[in-house]
């Protein structure tokens, strides 16, 4: 343990812990805490002091709080679904892991207001069926919804297939509950819609990746349930006209386009080797496709908007061929299809090279072009697999190199990726976050005043430097 603590022993620290939470709430056997240390990526394993898991509000704080006085750092986990290794401490063992699962609770619903009060360790499959079943919609929709957890999306302000329509979850909260790094509370539930008394404080706490403090609780935006969707998958002549079927698609249909997703005969082709169930839906291998959902106000309506749209998107010759799902099960078929293609690619043989960068919509094809192009001046036989969300501007562009790459192949892929996306004025991280994965990179092209108002503010909040401490500092 820190100096700090020099007046706690570890084993008076655990006590505390006990007494705050009782025995069930503090693990500290190894094999107990393993399968929170490792990151869902297995690229980060991690020790800690105990894996804490408190019951609410006040034991968080009081946790805080004991922390604080003892220089204990402090690590938040929801789901540990994070991609960029955030979730776990460092190797050095002088954190506590603070694992959020058992607040859980939906503290409220309001369908007349659109509102809903949940805790931060509410699972995001679960806070969509609290919403449905009071007849109204929480949008945030991704691959991994049915493990992460309201903190944790919060905390990475993260993103997913309905962004075009509904914003990220900035653009879902309303209010945030914080536990501060002194054990302060900060309660700001409120469900107003327009509230200007100064600064928006929880914008501080959205995206920071648990640096600043711990969510116990959200108040978030609800919406009223889609009457009619369809899912269609449209095959494209080039990708050049992707950002332009998504442009048509958006003026036919009173810009109701809930997603708009990017899947090259790349991701198709790992996903059906790999994943069972998936299909390829058209004949005639098309090298690049996209999967959309539009909704409309009643099924005649959205039927006659569609027959106008595809109209349009042949005779201006920007879809070559497509299909529109008949039936629930159809549209799942075609969403497996795109969520098996992370799996899909996990599966194949080689290394994989993520990134999930943004530019532009209408910049993306040039930034794929010349992304792959460079990478395969290098990697004559890499494989490319850009997906995602074109509707976002934000595709996952990974990389497959053959078995056996070194770190430094693995490395320099990166870095070409990177700095094509600083030549296309784009983001290293449109929805992952930094974490530690990325801290590196971030840091060497944040311009500086960015950088110093950002410690400045760090330091401010959490003057003994406890709240994360591993996550936006690159490793020594
Ligand atoms: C299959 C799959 C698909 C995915 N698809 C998407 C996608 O489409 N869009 C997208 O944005 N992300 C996606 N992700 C990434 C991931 O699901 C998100 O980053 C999610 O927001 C993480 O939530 P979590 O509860 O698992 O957080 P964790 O992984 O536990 O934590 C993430 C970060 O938040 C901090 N944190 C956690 N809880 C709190 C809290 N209560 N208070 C303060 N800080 C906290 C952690 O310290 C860490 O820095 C995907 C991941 C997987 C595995």
């Amino acid at each position: 343990m820190p100096a700090a603590a020099a007046a706690l022993s570890p084993s008076a620290f655990i006590d505390r812990l006990v007494a705050i939470t009782g025995p069930r709430g503090v693990m500290t056997a190894e094999g107990d805490m393993a399968p929170y240390l490792e990151d869902w990526r297995k690229l980060y394993r991690g020790h800690a002091l105990a894996v804490v898991r408190p019951a609410s509000t006040d034991e968080v704080a009081a946790i805080v709080r004991l922390c604080a006085g003892a220089g204990v750092s402090v690590v938040p986990q929801g789901g540990n679904t994070g991609l960029v290794g955030g979730a776990v401490p460092d190797g050095d063992g002088r954190s506590i892991l603070l694992q959020l699962g058992r607040m859980n609770r939906v503290r409220g619903i309001d369908p007349i207001d659109y509102s809903m009060v949940v805790e931060a360790g509410c699972v995001l499959e679960a806070v969509q069926g609290a919403a449905r079943d009071a007849g109204r919609k929480f949008p945030l929709s991704l691959g991994a919804e049915g493990t992460a957890q309201i903190g944790g999306l919060i905390a990475t302000n993260a993103g997913g297939i309905h962004v075009m329509r509904y914003g990220m979850m900035r653009d879902l909260v309303l209010g945030l509950e914080v536990v501060l790094p002194d054990g302060s509370v900060l309660s700001e539930l409120t469900t107003l819609r327009k509230n200007n008394v100064g600064y928006d404080l929880k914008q501080l706490f959205i995206g920071a990746e648990g640096t600043l403090g711990i969510v116990t609780a959200a108040s978030l935006k609800l919406f009223p349930p889609l009457r009619a969707t369809r899912t269609i998958f449209f095959a494209l002549p080039s990708l050049a006209d992707g950002p332009r079927l998504l442009s048509l698609c958006r003026e036919f249909t009173g810009d109701a386009v809930e997603s708009f997703e990017l899947i090259p005969r790349q991701g198709i082709d790992f996903a059906t080797a790999h994943v069972p169930g998936t299909v390829d839906p058209l004949e005639g291998r098309p090298e690049w496709t996209v999967l959309t959902e539009i909704s409309g106000r009643s099924d005649e309506r959205l039927q006659e908007d569609l027959d106008h749209l595809v109209e349009a998107a042949f005779q201006a010759g920007l879809v070559t061929d497509g299909t529109i799902a008949q039936s629930e099960a159809q549209s799942k078929a075609l969403w497996l299809l795109r969520e098996a293609i992370v799996e899909g690619q996990r599966l194949a043989p080689g290394i994989q090279i993520k990134h999930d960068v943004s530019v532009q919509v209408s910049d993306m094809p040039g930034f794929v072009h010349a992304a792959s192009e460079a990478v395969w001046r290098i990697h004559p036989d890499a494989l490319i697999n850009p997906f995602g969300h074109l509707g976002d501007g934000n595709i996952h562009f990974n990389v497959t190199l053959k078995a056996g790459s070194t770190a430094d192949a693995v490395k320099g892929v990166s870095e070409i990726v990177y700095r094509i996306i600083d030549d296309f004025g784009g983001s290293i991280s449109a929805e992952h976050g930094i974490g530690r994965l990325k801290a590196a990179a971030h840091a060497a092209r944040c311009p500086k005043p960015r950088a110093d108002l950002a410690a400045r503010l760090r330091k401010a909040v959490d003057p003994k430097g406890i709240m994360n401490p591993s996550v936006f500092r690159p490793a020594r």
